[in-house]
Order: structure tokens, then C-alpha cells, then sequence
């Protein structure tokens, strides 16, 4: 049933079609919509597996696969996780919640983010997960709270490269950064670590997000294991863990290809073959958040009302912005660009008309597509939003204008 032509920007084989309808877990969206109202977002697991297990294949055998968390938290789609990869990695005491509650074992969760507050370390040392260290001061707050709790806590230095995840949707490194400590300044901090009460572990290495060019990846790959081999030879024991970032994407707009992982992972067992030596007690892991569930997940709104404002066709629908802030381009987009939208229950129907969709906030940010060719809408039909199982829902402000929240949809 897969459709290798939807008329989108770009290429989406994952979903059926039925009846002109789109098909997710096997189900109508008409159907959906009608059991359990709109807006609401869908999540096939089918499809969050097949990410998964596309990427065992192309990494190499001993690179252990994280997923973050933060990219998309729902309990359903942790637990499905949680027996598929090796790790998660968690932003805060809730999330770190949602990952054992998935059934995640301590020891394979590990937790970054500049700012922790008190309860955030608290409940990480209790747990005995690992701590990514964002700054110095934050060891020092978390030798106080293992003293307190008469805890060894486990930590491993996240480390603000000195260079950049080129092209990338989102940089994380190189330059001043909120995130982790200057590689410069790590040998000295690794030294000091022999003389203090914490368990080192190893180093968090992260450059940066949404990038879609395996050649770029591969740069920063190369780069952060020659960075993590010269600053452990200041380490008081050997790194168990050494966690390389993700970066990995997803098409998302006009032009935008689907990355093979493939030449990423081999390119990656060579790159450990030649650090073999250095890093023979060490695990790596690849953490990735969108590139596993962004694809296989979507979000459906339904047309309340449609107008033509000076020769321009509006779909009002019933979601937007407070419920989809990343597809409204408010989520780090520099340039607005648009998702891949179309009317779900009128896939390839005639006519095709240009139209914007937008939501119902007194606010012209509130923009789910600016200008797009699709099926002439009426009021009653469902639109759809592709590329939303990652920075959907906990991405967006859903108080925003006191609008009840979307439902959410595990399948
Ligand atoms: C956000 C984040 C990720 C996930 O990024 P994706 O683009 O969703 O893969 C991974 N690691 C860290 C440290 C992050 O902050």
C-alpha cells in the first residue's frame, strides 16, 4: 500500500493512501478524526521501527543508537523505544521520568542541559543515570548533592567542541556556547577529577542538529573522535562512554533529500578503526532524536472556515501554531519555509487550488502553510502536517489563546 508519489515537495513513501484518504497504523485519518476529535497528532510505530532498524544496519555493530528524548516525549512512543535502542538521553527530571517509566534501566540514561535545578541532579544521582556536565560550577552542585545523599555520582564532561557541525539547521558548537565546557578548558578539569567524589564515565561530544548532508556528518564525526582521543589522555580513568552527538535529519522542505545513513556508519567504522587503541574500553553512541521519529508522525487540523482575502484563498482550521510551533516556522527557522501540508482526506483529488493554511490565533505568525498547491478544501476537511513526530507537540505553546490541547495518537 506504500505511495511513492504523494504530491508533496517532497518524497514520503511511508504513508497508504485508501479512498484518497491518507492511511496511518493502518487507519483512515477520517476515521481517527472521528474517534477521537481534532486537531490530534498520529505516531506509527511501524514506521518509528523502521528508522530504528535502518540505522542498526547502516552503524557499526558496536556503535551503541540513543534516542533524545526532548524530540518527542509521549509515554507510548518512549516505551516503544526503549526496546529498540540502547540509551536514552533526558533534558530534566520529567523527562527522566517518562524514560524509566518506559522502562529505560538507569545505567543506559544519561542526562544534559545547561541549567539543572537542584531537584534535576537530585533525582539523577538518586537514580545513579548519568550526569553530562554543562559547566564547572554544576560538578561542584553535583559533589554536593552526591555528599548529601551518600551517592557517588556519575558524570561525563559534555564539551563545547572548537569546531561546528557545518550546514546544519541548528549549531550547537564551536564559538561561545550555552552548551557544555570549552574543549580548552577540559584537560585541566579531567586532571582535577582523580581528587573529587563523583565516578567518571566519559565525554558528550554534540555539534550540532538537523543536517542532511552525510559528508558534513562525517567532518564532524572525524573531528570529535580526534577531540575526545586528545582530551581523555588527561582523564583519571578510561572513558566507558563516549557519546558523538547525532545530527542526523529529515526532508522537510522543497529541495530537501532523505539521508542515507549508510555511508555515514561506514565511514564511521573506520574513523573507530583508526582510534582503536585509545578508545578500545569505550562505548560509543550516536544520540539522535528527530531522524527517529520525526518521519513517523504527523498532525491533522480540520478546516473550520475558508475565505478569499484580496485574490488569496484561506483554509482556517482548527490547530496551528500553540500545537505545531516548528510548522508554523517559529522553531528556529530563519526563513519561513513550509512543511510538507496537504488535504488528508482529498489526497489527489481535482481541482488544485493555492491556498494558506492557518489556525485560529490573532496572530499572522500563526501559519501552517503560506501559498500552497493542494486539493480545493472545504470546511469539514482535514488537513495534514507530514514531518511532525519530532518538536510537535512539547515544542509549542498549547496555553497560548486557552485552546484545548490536541489529542495524541500512539499506532
Ligand atoms: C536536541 C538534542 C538532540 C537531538 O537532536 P535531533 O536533531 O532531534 O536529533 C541530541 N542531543 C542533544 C544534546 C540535544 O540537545
Amino acid at each position: 500500500m506504500s505511495n511513492p508519489s504523494l504530491p508533496l515537495h517532497i518524497e514520503l513513501d511511508h504513508f497508504a493512501v485508501d479512498d484518497d484518504c491518507i492511511v496511518i497504523g493502518g487507519r483512515k485519518l477520517t476515521d481517527i478524526a472521528e474517534s477521537i476529535g481534532t486537531p490530534f497528532y498520529a505516531y506509527d510505530s511501524g514506521v518509528i521501527s523502521q528508522r530504528v532498524e535502518q540505522l542498526k544496519q547502516a552503524l557499526p555493530a558496536n556503535v551503541h543508537l540513543h534516542y533524545a528524548l526532548k524530540a518527542n516525549p509521549m509515554a507510548e512512543v518512549a516505551a516503544h523505544l526503549a526496546k529498540l535502542v540502547d540509551g536514552f538521553d533526558v533534558a530534566s527530571a520529567g523527562e527522566l521520568k517518562i524514560a524509566l517509566a518506559a522502562g529505560v534501566p538507569p545505567d543506559r540514561i544519561s542526562m544534559a542541559g545547561p541549567g539543572k535545578s537542584d531537584t534535576d541532579l537530585r533525582c539523577a544521582v538518586e537514580a545513579k543515570i548519568i550526569i553530562n556536565l554543562e559547566s564547572e560550577l554544576e560538578l561542584d552542585r553535583v559533589i554536593q548533592v552526591g555528599r548529601q545523599l551518600g551517592n557517588k555520582p556519575r558524570v561525563a564532561i559534555r564539551v563545547n567542541p572548537d569546531f561546528e557541525l557545518k550546514t546544519s539547521g541548528m549549531k550547537m558548537g564551536g564559538g561561545p556556547q550555552q552548551f557544555g565546557i570549552d574543549a580548552e578548558r577540559v584537560p585541566e578539569l579531567l586532571r582535577g577529577l582523580a581528587d573529587l567524589p563523583v565516578e567518571f564515565v566519559g565525554l558528550h561530544i554534540f555539534s550540532g542538529s538537523q543536517n542532511l548532508r552525510a559528508e558534513s556528518i562525517c567532518e564532524a564525526q572525524e573531528k570529535t573522535l580526534q577531540l575526545a582521543t586528545t582530551l581523555l589522555e588527561h582523564a583519571p580513568t578510561p572513558a566507558r562512554l563516549l557519546n558523538i552527538g547525532g545530527g542526523l535529519g529529515i526532508p522537510y522542505f522543497p529541495g530537501d533529500k532523505r539521508l542515507d545513513p549508510t555511508p555515514i556508519g561506514s565511514n564511521l567504522g573506520k574513523l573507530l578503526a583508526d582510534h582503536a587503541t585509545a578508545l578500545a574500553d569505550t562505548d560509543i553512541a550516536v544520540e539522535l532524536g528527530r531522524h527517529i521519529v520525526g518521519e513517523a508522525g504527523i498532525y491533522v487540523t480540520r478546516v473550520v472556515d475558508r475565505k478569499v482575502s484580496r485574490g488569496l484563498t484561506y483554509l482556517i482550521c482548527d490547530g496551528g501554531l500553540h500545537q505545531h510551533l516548528s510548522a508554523s516556522g517559529n522553531f528556529g527557522q530563519v526563513i519561513r519555509k513550509n512543511y510538507p501540508v496537504l488535504v488528508g482526506n482529498r489526497v489527489f483529488a481535482e481541482p488544485r487550488e493555492v491556498v494558506s493554511v492557518v489556525g485560529p490565533l490573532c496572530t499572522p505568525l500563526d501559519l501552517l502553510a503560506n501559498k500552497m498547491s493542494m486539493a480545493a478544501a472545504q470546511v469539514g476537511d482535514l488537513i495534514v502536517v507530514f514531518q511532525s513526530g519530532a518538536y510537535g507537540l512539547s515544542a509549542s505553546p498549547i496555553a497560548f489563546l486557552g485552546h484545548p490541547p490536541p489529542a495524541e495518537i500512539f499506532m
